[in-house]
């Protein structure tokens, strides 16, 4: 028994059989390049493992190294990008690119303190990439992570408050200490994807089942409580001219930077012409409620800016958007059908 209140030689032992039988076989486990596992660390951010794959394979295929995506246009970047959503995430990974050629000549920091200078790199991403490039006793605390290891210390304080994180990041640094810290970073993840799940854990089958204090497993990780969803109106201009749709790209800072979308429409702005489509959709806690009005020559920008673009409608999979404004895009088109 150790600090962390578990044996955890015990608990690498059942975990590390269990994963060797049953880990997930996933494309990033199959490199030691700190490239395609930043690649894939980026992906995986709020995105599922099944989501992030075909992407992972079409970026490696297109920006093979770390001077590719250097030199990579905004519109390359952002056209791979193209349907993972929070678009920073692709910005982000391009400026470590930069970084890494910059600064070190094309090749990665070594070191967990090295890796969190890169630009969007914080604890977690740091760690993966220094355990599963380098083999480094580095430990990750992601989501399924701290699901497990709530559970198995049966943790009661909240895990997104600094003390519940402090437990948690402690307990994994003292699992990953050992000669094999890729594998059990790996298989702690996968733990917590395959049988230690939010709802209904497999405690039956868990290999570490032995050492895990969870009393009442479901109950946990516990959190603080959430702040309520806040709905907010985003509003959008429609120029059709029958072939083509009036496109605007987004300022770089902006949300969705470098992404074209249908022209802006100040929210608080009269019209003074009803809402012709709409979509609701969730980034975070808001609720975007996303409102389409139809415009005409009287309330079309002039001049047309060099932001914006008349795009063929057969076209528009050529041009990087975000895909609410290309769901509502043709949610638009189809109601511009049946008007006819
Ligand atoms: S025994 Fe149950 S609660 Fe504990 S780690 Fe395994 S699946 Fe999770």
């Amino acid at each position: 028994m150790d600090q962390v209140g578990i044996d955890s030689t015990a608990f690498r032992k059942a975990l590390l059989k269990w994963y060797r039988a049953e880990g997930r076989r996933l494309p990033w486990r199959e490199t030691d390049d700190p490239y395609a596992i930043l690649v894939s660390e980026f992906m995986l951010q709020q995105t599922q493992v099944v989501t992030a794959i075909p992407y992972y394979h079409r970026w490696l295929e297109r920006f093979p190294t770390v001077e590719a995506l250097a030199s990579a246009s905004t519109h390359d970047l952002l056209a791979l990008w193209q349907g993972l959503g929070l678009y920073r995430r692709a910005h982000n990974l391009q400026r470590c690119a930069r970084m890494v050629v910059d600064k070190w000549g094309g090749v990665f920091p070594r070191s967990v303190e090295g890796l969190r200078e890169l630009p969007g790199v914080g604890r977690y991403t740091a760690g993966a990439v220094a355990s599963f490039a380098y083999n480094l006793p580095a430990p990750v605390v992601d989501g399924n992570v701290a699901r497990v290891l709530s559970r198995v210390l049966n943790l009661q304080e909240p895990i997104d408050t600094p003390v519940g994180q402090a437990i948690l990041w402690d307990a994994a640094e003292r699992i990953a200490r050992c000669k094999q810290p890729r594998l059990i970073n790996n298989a702690l993840m996968d733990l917590g994807a395959v049988l230690c799940k939010a709802r209904r854990p497999a405690c039956g089958r868990c290999p570490v089942r032995r050492v895990c204090r969870a009393i009442d497993a479901e109950t946990l990780p516990r959190k603080r409580p959430q702040p309520p969803t806040q709905v907010r109106v985003e509003r959008y201009w429609w120029f059709y001219d029958g072939a083509r749709v009036l496109l605007e790209q987004r300022q770089a800072a902006a949300r969705w930077g470098g992404l074209w979308t249908l022209p802006t429409l100040d929210a608080d702005a009269p019209s003074g012409r009803e809402t012709f489509v709409s979509l609701r959709h969730h980034i975070m806690r808001f609720l975007i409620d996303l409102q389409v009005v139809r415009g005409d020559h009287a309330s079309l920008p002039q001049p047309p800016a060099a932001s914006r673009l008349w795009q063929p409608v057969a076209r528009l999979g050529e041009v990087p958007m975000p895909t609410p404004h290309r769901r509502v895009i043709g949610l638009a088109l189809a109601a511009e059908s049946a008007r006819l």
